[in-house]
């Protein structure tokens, strides 16, 4: 008997049965339609890590409603039937349930492939693809919803054949025609479609009652609903017509999958909401029905899970980025090693497979998105080929899973670190503001290295290569990371900003050693993703009068691809900050900075205390360039040079570096791609 055991008793949905209340909820991923194979080898592990229901990604059921240049799923014709089946087969493997989320996308197609008129409740500029695309929708007549109502029953049925058990009536995110319709915004109608909220939900009844009575016989119908779009009387609420929906509705569907709107709500980042965020809003929706219900709040703790069932919450966890970070949550938890969980840190590095067109990927999960093309597995890894020892250098993010993974696979690893602490970036980022569960990254890995008698830890250990060569090591990886330029140069500034010698300038890194500047403070962000705008945040909080200047055309502009964007633009104007996009940085003096317009190049004089520039990074690559020498003469056999300080970037790049530095140790090197690449056939 355990505490959990409640986390996995099966759930009766309609005609099936859920093996346990584990439940991976409809999620993107930029495989979609165009890279089949990844994406059911993606799903599979899932359902082989024991989450009970496996879902896909919203499914597109016609060609006149393509959400294009995304790809999702794609069930326009029978043709498409065979790489959903792959899907659903690699979930029935695991004696797990598949699901999937056909949807009607409305207003959110730009029918950017298609070039066909988009359909919607009316007539009005689209709000997918881009946001901005100029094309219109064509306001729907009876025929048109008559047409949709055909064409969703028919993909219902086509679903069925592809072995699905779950299908969906979507209407979450806004994102569907049958939330638009809901949606008084968007719903101006006069017909039996409009007016009265029971008007407004007739095409979601509709779907519902025909699905049903296509497939309803061997398949549960599920409804994703969003209660709340957190946009007040705006928008529908959980205390008004999102509940008087789900009261309107609520025996008709066999499950409910509930949430909050729009998209970049739905998956909160932990920089703004905490674990089960979610509940609040959708807690009263077990009160209306007695169907079972799932709901998401980037739950990874099984306290939290359990808590969550035991109070009358949900009756399925719903998943998507824990699942993502952890395909084998459930697994971990029903064996009882929690401390194994790897546990998501909220920072939606994920959704940029689909917001930037590529497969998904993972800060926690090195593996994800590589279950196919390097047929890697987020557990298993080849045992050691010899009995070679191995030397890391640094305990950043990629040292630390560069040891961990060898460590895994059996090979006697020493782990070096210059500082007291281990944990590199990761480390000193998240003491800043709302990083805090990024720290997560270092502990998972630390628990799993103290686990491991082969890797010895070595702290306070600044390593030279001298002392590296007369230690005798003969395989080394280098991990050690890099700095932040505090001359200005960057993607914008070809050269060092005149002025950059002056007292008052600051690096991130002067920062986060805690040199700190105050008064007020011009900050030159041209890098563009969050520490800008955290620093920005960081200062303004600490009593500083800050001024962000960055040349792209908003604040933390690689931040929109991980639905942040708005949410901290906000918080930094709430802040008082100004704010300068589309500006460079030309010169600093004493008392001011230069500014110029990257537009018309028109400049200005801004007073200052103290400029702090977040622009390139420098790699610590030095040992590296020392090391080789010793490599071509044959004194070391391997040198490796991993993460940041091969090349700047991402935390989540940085793991996966030290991740495939580990599996490619003591390989051959491949010649050409060292990945399968998914190719459609030209017939
Ligand atoms: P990455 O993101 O690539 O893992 P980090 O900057 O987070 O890089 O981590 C690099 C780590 O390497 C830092 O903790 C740093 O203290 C450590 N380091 C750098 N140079 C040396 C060295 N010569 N000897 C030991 N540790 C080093
Ligand atoms: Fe969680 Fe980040 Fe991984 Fe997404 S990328 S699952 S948010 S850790």
């Amino acid at each position: 008997m355990s505490q959990f055991d409640v986390l996995f008793e099966p759930v009766r949905i309609g005609p099936v049965t859920a093996p346990n209340r584990f439940y991976q909820v409809p999620h993107c991923n930029g495989f979609g339609y165009r890279m089949p194979r990844g994406l059911a080898a993606m799903r599979g592990i899932k359902a082989e890590g024991g989450w009970g229901v496996v879902c896909t990604e919203e499914t597109e059921i016609h060609h006149t409603s393509d959400i294009a240049p995304y790809f999702e799923g794609r069930l326009w014709n029978d043709d498409d039937i065979p790489a959903l089946a792959s899907m659903a087969d690699a979930v029935h493997q695991h004696g797990s349930l598949a699901g999937i989320e056909l949807a009607y996308s409305g207003l959110n197609a730009s029918n950017l492939y298609s070039r066909l008129p988009a359909l919607g409740p009316r007539s009005m500029g689209t709000i997918g693809a881009s946001g901005y695309e100029p094309v219109q929708t064509r306001r729907m007549d009876q025929e048109d919803i008559r047409n949709l109502r055909r064409w969703h029953r028919e993909a219902a049925l086509r679903a069925q054949r592809a072995g699905f058990d779950i299908i969906y009536c979507y209407a979450g995110h806004g994102m569907s025609a049958a939330a638009q319709f809901i949606l008084r915004r968007y719903n101006d109608r006069t017909d039996e479609y409009g007016g009265s909220l029971e008007n407004r939900t007739r095409l979601l009844r509709e779907l519902i009652e025909e699905t049903k009575d296509a497939v309803g016989g061997r398949c549960a119908i599920a409804v994703r609903f969003a209660v709340d779009e957190w946009m007040g009387e705006d928008g529908i609420t959980w205390q008004g017509e999102g509940h008087d929906v789900v009261a309107m509705l609520a025996e008709l569907p066999d499950l409910w999958d509930v949430n909050v709107s729009n998209w970049s709500h739905d998956s909160s980042p932990s920089r703004f909401e905490p674990e089960g965020f979610q509940e609040k809003y959708t807690s009263f929706v077990k009160q209306l029905t007695t169907k079972p219900v799932v709901g998401v709040g980037r739950y990874t703790s099984p306290d939290s899970m359990v808590s969550a069932i035991q109070r009358g919450v949900l009756d399925l966890v719903g998943a998507a980025r824990p699942s993502i970070a952890d395909p084998f949550l459930p697994t971990k938890i029903k064996e009882g090693r929690i401390e194994d969980i790897r546990e998501c840190i909220g920072c939606n590095i994920c959704v940029t497979g689909d917001t930037r067109f590529v497969p998904i990927r993972c800060t926690q999960n090195p593996t994800m998105g590589e279950e196919w093309r390097r047929g890697w597995h987020p557990e298993i890894i080849a045992p050691r080929k010899s009995a070679k020892e191995i030397m890391v250098i640094g305990a950043g993010p990629s040292g630390l899973e560069a040891a961990r993974a060898l460590g895994q696979r059996g090979y006697e690893v020493s782990l070096l670190e210059a500082r007291k602490e281990l944990g590199g970036r990761v480390l000193r980022e998240s003491a800043l503001p709302g990083l805090n569960e990024w720290r997560r990254v270092v502990d998972w890995r630390l628990t799993q290295i103290r686990k491991m008698k082969n890797i010895s830890v070595y702290p306070s250990s600044p390593m030279n290569a001298k002392d590296m060569i007369e230690s005798g090591v003969k395989n080394v990886v280098l991990a050690t990371g890099a700095v932040w330029r505090r001359d200005g140069m960057g993607r914008t500034l070809s050269k060092p900003v005149s002025g950059h010698d002056l007292p008052n300038l600051f690096s991130p890194d002067d920062l986060m050693d805690g040199k700190l500047p105050s008064g007020r403070v011009i900050l030159y962000d041209d890098e563009h993703y969050y520490m800008g705008s955290v620093l920005a945040e960081f200062l303004a909080a600490g009593g500083c009068d800050v001024s962000l200047i960055t040349p792209a055309p908003l604040v933390s502009y690689w931040s929109q691809f991980t639905l942040e964007q708005e949410r901290v633009q906000r918080k930094l104007m709430k802040t008082g900050a100004r704010i300068y996009v589309q500006h460079v940085l030309d010169s600093i003096g004493k008392d001011s900075v230069t500014i110029s317009s990257t537009i018309t190049g028109h400049v200005r004089e801004l007073e200052k205390e103290a400029v702090v520039v977040v622009t390139d990074r420098i790699s610590n690559d030095g040992l590296y360039y020392q090391l080789k020498p010793a490599l071509d003469e044959g004194t070391i056999d391997s040198l490796r040079l991993i993460g940041d300080a091969e090349a700047p970037g991402i935390i989540a790049q940085a793991v996966f570096s030290g991740h495939l530095a580990a599996r490619e140790f003591d390989e051959s090197p491949v010649e050409g791609t060292p990945f399968k690449v998914e190719r459609m056939s030209a017939v």
